[in-house]
């Protein structure tokens, strides 16, 4: 290490040591802030300017986080409470843009990480961008139709004041699919008086939502481990595939991969995993998971092939050569990384965010694995988002294949970036430092041009 390198990371421990000193037991929000800045050295060390600007430090500082009271009364007659958040992270380089989360484990700390990885994820879309994300502790798990309506137009009666197609542009996460967007948005303009298309993305068909938004996340996600195995002359052609979790982002990914002649082999819910030795078919965990909304347990009802194993961190005990974790974060941890190691898996991709551990990370780097981080993986869904409002502002709808012709070229993009920005730093084949310096650069430049802000 050089004098500007060793300088470089003394002053980024600096800022990790200011981050949890001022944001205490926020676990989460401490890992997603670690992985980056460590990743960030050696721009640090090359170029002065971004400490001369306090770049870091005002980076790591969202601009803003709103919390509010969001009452609903339940089919009992009770009154219910839940905690609503936003926070409005980095709007150096467009409106703030991220998902709304319904989670009972929701909190500041789970919405700060999500939001500065959007910030970082919205800017490698090469679309115009800021970072946001919000959400709340609800758990739509159990609840009836009128009480997942009731709750949403609750929360949307505060969140309206601070959203705006100019100023901060909620769409999906977990928890909030094309229904609660339904709702949300109904309920906006019933209080702005007036129709803005693009105040949401992640819309129906119907009313201003975009064609292949719904796909986006999971296609990306294969377009771009696609990438990554076509790099080393592999494909998903004749390859086993493991993909956690079975909402949005599974469900488009199972069927992207089964179109590439992969054989997907399980998928999962919170509570654990089907296997199915044929292949898991897409129609049937489409069906039984966004119409009739039931666990994946019942999933072996239909198709004899298949077992159904309880707890879901088994899912990764099952050998593959390509693992896509599409359900959380941190749901590969280190002991679950060695194993799909020593099973022989070639490449990760990660779906969700953040659903592997810094340790589990280093296991997959120290062993040569093909590793899509999530802020490059999984950025097909916000980039499509991008596409929304574009199309809203033009108020004009491109077709199925326009839109996902242009997700696929901004995937290789975003792979050819993150490439590109590792090996110029030095750190040659890994994705992780690329993606978050390439993602870092343009936000950071943006920020400068902007004055002290
Ligand atoms: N929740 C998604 C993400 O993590 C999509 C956000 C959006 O479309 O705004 O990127």
């Amino acid at each position: 290490m050089n004098q500007e390198e060793i300088a470089a990371k003394n002053y980024v421990q600096n800022v990790y040591d200011t981050v949890v000193k001022r944001n205490p037991n926020e676990t989460e929000f401490h890992q997603a802030v670690k992985e980056i800045l460590d990743s960030l050295v050696p721009v640090i060390a090359k170029h002065p300017k971004y400490k001369q600007h306090g770049i870091l430090e005002r980076m790591v500082e969202p601009e803003r986080l709103i919390s509010f009271r969001v009452p609903w009364v339940d089919d009992q007659g009770a009154v219910q409470v839940n905690r609503g958040f936003r926070v409005q992270f980095n709007s150096a380089i467009g409106p703030y843009k991220g998902g709304l989360r319904f989670h009972p484990s929701v909190n500041a700390s789970i919405i700060k990480f999500l939001g500065f990885e959007q910030t970082l994820k919205n800017s490698l879309t090469g679309q115009p961008i800021g970072g946001g994300k919000g959400g709340s502790d609800f758990d739509p798990k159990g609840k009836s139709e009128g009480e997942v309506m009731r709750f949403t137009q609750s929360f949307m009666t505060e969140l309206y004041k601070y959203i705006g197609s100019d100023i901060d542009v909620p769409a999906g996460d977990i928890g909030v699919s094309g229904r609660e967007i339904g709702y949300m948005f109904g309920q906006y303009k019933r209080i702005r008086g007036g129709n803005e298309a693009g105040v949401l993305t992640g819309k129906n068909i119907l009313f201003g939502g975009s064609l292949a938004r719904t796909e986006a996340t999971g296609y990306g996600a294969v377009y771009f481990v696609n990438e990554m195995l076509q790099s080393k002359g592999l494909s998903f052609e004749d390859s086993t595939v493991v993909i956690s979790g079975s909402g949005n982002v599974s469900i488009y990914a199972i069927q992207k991969a089964t179109q590439l002649g992969a054989k997907v082999v399980a998928c999962s819910d919170s509570n654990g995993y089907v296997y199915d030795k044929d292949g898991i078919k897409f129609e049937t965990v489409q069906r039984l998971k966004e119409v009739e909304r039931k666990r994946i347990s019942e999933y072996v009802n239909e198709h004899p092939s298949a077992v159904y194993v309880e707890g879901c961190q088994n899912i990764w005990t099952i050998p593959c050569d390509i693992a896509l974790p599409c359900a959380t974060q941190n749901e590969i941890n280190e002991a679950s990384a060695r194993l799909l190691v020593a099973n022989g898996v070639k490449a990760i991709g990660e779906g969700a965010n953040m659903p592997s551990t810094l340790e589990a990370i280093d296991v997959f780097l120290q062993n040569d694995v093909l590793f899509g981080p999530a802020k490059a993986a999984n950025a097909g869904g916000v980039a499509v988002s991008a596409l929304e409002m574009a199309q809203n502002s033009m108020r004009y709808q491109w077709h199925f294949h326009e839109v996902d012709d242009k997700l696929h070229e901004i995937m290789k993009n975003i792979y050819r970036n993150s490439v590109a920005a590792a090996q110029e730093y030095g750190y040659p084949g890994n994705l992780v430092v690329g993606a978050n310096i390439a993602g870092f650069i343009k936000v950071a430049d943006s920020m400068i041009a902007q004055g002290v802000i």
